[in-house]
């Protein structure tokens, strides 16, 4: 019998994706996901892989076995035709083209770094939004302990080969200085002790503070633990250009470093970009029930999307409660109802500074320190999508407390 249901093609495996499916009235809706990424990524606890106090499957939940009856394909959104709702697709691997024919299609497709068009920084720089990223640093991070313990390898030469460099003083940022910190002092240091003297982790803040979206308390609590970790943080530091093993700097200091990771903010997706609808500062435009300015059928959530009216920060929470508020939209629609206004609801800001040390702000409380660390592992538990990941995160922070990270690189 033919499927009369509505289609509903959603672009996207991420926060706002994840919790619409979740959501959505799968036997009034024929879902249809698009996505490179096959499953979601709890992105709060991905610098957490970096280093290994986490392993990846931890915090990765296949997206087909999120939800029974609702339909994957692997690929990328590339070019929307509005006039005859059709998406048109490429594969991940082949980039075979594919098309699909929606009802109403949700854009859920998330934001890229910001390299703010720095020469060099795609090209030597890391990023940290991806599992591939963070395996990628976790490899490399290894390699330049591994490559500074060669026999012939001159004792000048640590001072780039050890010095990591974080770019961007936001959340992410300071939570993988952090866990480099923690891993460097908690790990590495009993097998290249001889090393441990010219490590060196710098964290570069354009602005004139670390973590501004924090209060200024905790900004400053955590400017005076990076400093008894030896991370330093030079703020109002502008960088200007980076090469394949230094950084520059506006006033034309340059600095050495082994590994480089990029972590300054969001800009737009390639994808987002090109559809040609109307955009604020990079992302899709969209009005207070999630349609795109101008649209009939095209709804836009989470990180790349905006609403002039109420605009609100690029953060997993807010990403979560519109693809929920959005299914439940779409659930009311098809029965004929009449849907509810969104109303965010914020649920505050953490942030693991380290050394068992970490912030919490909410609109009661702020937090810090070690009790707020234990908080911040409780509520991160909580938040984990599935008993799956709940299950496999708390082993590992056993792991980890008990044998210590792994050093193998591979
Ligand atoms: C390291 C890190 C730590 C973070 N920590 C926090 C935190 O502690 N608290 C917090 O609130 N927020 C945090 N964030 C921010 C949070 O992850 C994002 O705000 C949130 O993921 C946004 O959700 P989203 O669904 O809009 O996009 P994403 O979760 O980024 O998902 C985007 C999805 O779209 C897919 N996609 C991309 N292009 C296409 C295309 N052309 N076609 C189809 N699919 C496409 C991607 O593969 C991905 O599945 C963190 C982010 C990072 C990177």
């Amino acid at each position: 019998m033919a499927d009369t249901r509505p289609t509903v093609l959603i672009l996207g495996t991420g926060f706002a994706a994840f919790s619409f499916i979740k959501n959505v009235d799968v036997k009034r809706y024929n879902v249809i996901i698009v996505s490179p990424r096959n499953y979601f990524l709890f992105t709060p606890l991905l610098p957490s892989t970096t280093v290994g106090t986490l392993e990846f499957r931890s915090i990765m939940e296949p997206i087909r076995t999120a939800r029974k009856g609702i339909r994957f394909h692997q690929g990328y959104g590339v070019r929307i035709d509005t006039e005859n709702s059709v998406a048109y697709c490429e594969g991940k691997f082949k980039q075979t083209p594919f098309v699909v024919k929606y009802d109403k299609l949700i854009i859920g497709v998330g934001a890229l770094s910001n390299t703010y068009n720095i020469p060099g920084v795609t090209e030597h720089a890391t990023f940290l939004k991806e599992t591939s990223d963070a395996r990628k640093i976790r490899h490399d991070v290894i390699q330049c302990f591994e490559r500074a313990s060669k026999p012939d390898r001159p004792v000048r030469d640590f001072e780039w080969l050890l010095h990591f460099v974080v770019v961007g003083g936001g959340p992410t940022g300071v939570e993988f200085a952090a866990e480099l910190d923690d891993f460097i002092h908690e790990d590495l240091c009993k097998w290249f002790p001889d090393l441990m003297p010219y490590v060196k982790i710098t964290l570069l803040e354009a602005q004139e503070e670390i973590l501004s979206a924090f209060d200024k308390q905790l900004s400053s609590y955590t400017r005076k633990h990076f400093a008894r970790q030896h991370i330093r943080v030079r703020t109002k530091a502008m960088v200007k250009e980076v090469k394949s093993d230094t950084v520059m700097l506006d006033d034309d200091e340059s600095i050495g470093y082994g590994l480089l990771i990029w972590s300054t903010g969001n800009g737009p997706t390639p994808f987002a970009e090109s559809l040609n609808l109307p955009m604020n500062r990079g992302r899709l435009e969209v009005d207070l029930d999630f349609k795109a300015i101008g649209t009939q059928n095209i709804y836009a959530v989470g990180d790349c999307a905006v609403s002039q009216q109420e605009p609100l920060p690029q953060t997993a929470q807010v990403a979560q409660q519109q693809g929920k508020h959005l299914a439940k939209v779409l659930n009311a629609e098809i029965l004929g109802k009449p849907p509810q206004p969104f109303v965010y609801k914020h649920m505050g800001m953490m942030a693991y500074i380290g050394n068992k040390k970490a912030l919490a702000e909410t609109s009661k409380i702020k937090g810090k320190g070690f009790t707020t660390f234990i908080f911040w592992r409780s509520a991160y538990l909580t938040k984990l999508m599935s008993w799956k990941n709940k299950t496999l995160v708390l082993f590992d922070w056993i792991r980890t407390f008990l044998f210590g990270r792994d050093i193998s690189q591979f």
